[in-house]
C-alpha cells in the first residue's frame, strides 16, 4: 500500500507512462514501498524532483542486430542498453541474452542495478542491456557473429568512463571475449570497457565466483548478526545451475551446509547426499548440457521435470539463483510450511510481491537481490579499479575485499532499517541505504 502522497503521485505517473512494463512496475513499486519513510525525512527530495527523475532512465537505446546463421540465413534480433542513472558513477550493469528480454525486463534490471551498485560502496551508476537473442542450440560461430553484430552498434554508446557493460544470463566469459574483441577492433582502444573479461586480457580473479560467493558471505553475515547462526549443518535448496548457482553451492558447501538441489529451465535434481558439484560443473561449464544428465550420472539422485517444483523440497535456507519471479506466493508458502526460515536472492527479483508478503508474514530472514547478489557487480567494480591501476590483485585479495563489501552491505542495510523505523528489515534497509546515496548525489548535481 503506497500512502505517502509524493510517492503515490510519482508511482501513478510511472503507471500512466509505463503501465505495460510489468516487470519494471513491479520493481519500482517494491522500492517505493520502502521509500515512504525516507522521503518523509528528506523534504529536499520532493523539492528537487528526485523520485520523478529516479524512475526515468537518462537514456534508452534500442537497436537492430542483424547477423548470419550457419545456414547463411539473415537473422534479426533487437538490442537494448538502458543508461538509467549516472549520479554516482559511469553506468554499470550486465548484458542479458534471452528470448524473454524486452524493454520492461531491461528497465527493471537497470533500475535495480542503480541501488545495487550504490550499496557496494563503489562509484558505479546503473545500467543494463541485452537482446532477445537465444543462444540455446547456436554454434560457437553463430554466437561470435551475433556478439560482433551486437557490439558494432553498442560500441558507440559505451566507454570505460561512460558505460561499462558485463555479463548476465547467457553472457559469460565466451561472449564477453567476443564483445571485447569487436570493441577493440572498431575503436582501436584497449580499455576496461567491459568487465568479466578473461584473465589474459584484464579480467579479475574471483569475478566468476563473485556473485555466488558474495551471496553466501551476505547470508552468513545476516545469519550471524540477526540470529547468531550460520550455514553450518543447514539444508539448502538452490535453483539454477549457471554461474551464480554453481558458486553459491560451492561456498555454501565450504561453509558447512548440505545443498540438495539445483535446476535448469526444464527441471530440477534432488540429491539427498548433497550435490556433487564436480558433476554439475562438468555438465554446465564443460559441455553446456542439461541438468537432467546429473541424475543419469549420480546414483541415488532424482530428476524431476518442472523447475518450479524445486521449492517443494524441504530446506532451512533457500537461495533462488535462476531468474525473475521464479518463486510465487504458493511456492513461498510451501517453503515456509516445510520449515524454511531464510531466503536470500542470487537471481534478480526472483520473488513475486506475493512471495515477499509471505516471507514478511512468516518473519523469514529475507535478503533481497539488490543486496544479496551485489557481489558480482562489486567485483566488476574491482576489475575496473585493477584496469585503471594496470595491475592485478591475487584471488585472496579480491575475495577478502568482496567479503568485506558483503558484510558492509548487511551492516549498512541494518543501520538504514533502524534509522527509518523498521529494525531488522533487510529489504527496507537495502532500498533506503542504496537510494539515499544516489538521491543526495542527484540533489548536489542540480536538476537535469
Ligand atoms: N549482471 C550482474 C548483476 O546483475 C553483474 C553486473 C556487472 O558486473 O556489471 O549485477
Amino acid at each position: 500500500m503506497l500512502t505517502e502522497e509524493y510517492v503515490k503521485r510519482v508511482y501513478a505517473q510511472v503507471e500512466r507512462r509505463d503501465g505495460d512494463q510489468l516487470e519494471f512496475l513491479q520493481a519500482v513499486r517494491e522500492v517505493f514501498e520502502s521509500l515512504e519513510p525516507v522521503v518523509a525525512k528528506h523534504p529536499e527530495y520532493e523539492r528537487n524532483g528526485v523520485l520523478e527523475r529516479f524512475v526515468e532512465p537518462e537514456r534508452v537505446v534500442k537497436f537492430r542486430v542483424a547477423w548470419t546463421d550457419d545456414e547463411g540465413r539473415v537473422q534479426v534480433n533487437r538490442g537494448y542498453r538502458v543508461q538509467f542513472n549516472s549520479a554516482i558513477g559511469p553506468y554499470k550493469g550486465g548484458l542479458r541474452f534471452h528470448p524473454t528480454v524486452n524493454e520492461s525486463v531491461i528497465k527493471f534490471l537497470g533500475f535495480e542495478q542503480i541501488l545495487k551498485n550504490s550499496l557496494t560502496g563503489l562509484p558505479m551508476g546503473g545500467g543494463k542491456g541485452g537482446s532477445d537473442f537465444d543462444p540455446k542450440g547456436r554454434s560457437d560461430g553463430e554466437v561470435m557473429r551475433f556478439c560482433q553484430a551486437f557490439m558494432t552498434e553498442l560500441q558507440r554508446h559505451i566507454g570505460q568512463f561512460t558505460d561499462v557493460p558485463a555479463g548476465d544470463i547467457n553472457v559469460g566469459a565466451r561472449e564477453i571475449g567476443y564483445l571485447f574483441g569487436q570493441y577493440k577492433r572498431i575503436r582501436d582502444e584497449y580499455s576496461g570497457v567491459l568487465t568479466g573479461k578473461g584473465l589474459e586480457f584484464g579480467g579479475s580473479l574471483a569475478r566468476t565466483e563473485a556473485t555466488g560467493y558474495g551471496l553466501c558471505y551476505y547470508t552468513q553475515e545476516a545469519l550471524r548478526v540477526l540470529r547468531n547462526d550460520s550455514f553450518q549443518g543447514k539444508t539448502v535448496v538452490v535453483s539454477g545451475s549457471g554461474n551464480v548457482a554453481i558458486f553459491a553451492i560451492e561456498k555454501a558447501q565450504r561453509l558447512g551446509a548440505k545443498v540438495v538441489t539445483c535446476s535448469d529451465s526444464n527441471g530440477y535434481v534432488y540429491d539427498p547426499k548433497g550435490i556433487d558439484l564436480d558433476v554439475v560443473k562438468d555438465i554446465k561449464l564443460g559441455h553446456r548440457g542439461r541438468i537432467k544428465e546429473y541424475a543419469e550420472r549420480v546414483p541415488g539422485s532424482e530428476y524431476h521435470e518442472g523447475c518450479r517444483d524445486v521449492w517443494t523440497v524441504p530446506c532451512d535456507i533457500a537461495l533462488p539463483c535462476a531468474t525473475q519471479n521464479e518463486i510465487d506466493g504458493e511456492s513461498a508458502r510451501t517453503l515456509v510450511d516445510n520449515g524454511c526460515t531464510v531466503v536470500c536472492e542470487g537471481a534478480n527479483m526472483p520473488s513475486t510481491p506475493e512471495a515477499i508478503a509471505v516471507y514478511q508474514g512468516a518473519k523469514l530472514l529475507y535478503g533481497p537481490a539488490k543486496a544479496a547478489n551485489a557481489g558480482g557487480v562489486a567485483v566488476s567494480g574491482l576489475e575496473m579499479s585493477q584496469n585503471s591501476y594496470r595491475l592485478s590483485w591475487t584471488f585472496d585479495e579480491v575475495d577478502a575485499k568482496l567479503k568485506q563489501i558483503m558484510e558492509d552491505i548487511v551492516a549498512n542495510s541494518l543501520d538504514a532499517a533502524k534509522e527509518y523505523g523498521r529494525e531488522g528489515d533487510l529489504m527496507l534497509g537495502a532500498n533506503a541505504a542504496g537510494f539515499v546515496k544516489v538521491a543526495n548525489a542527484m540533489v548536489a548535481q542540480g536538476i537535469f
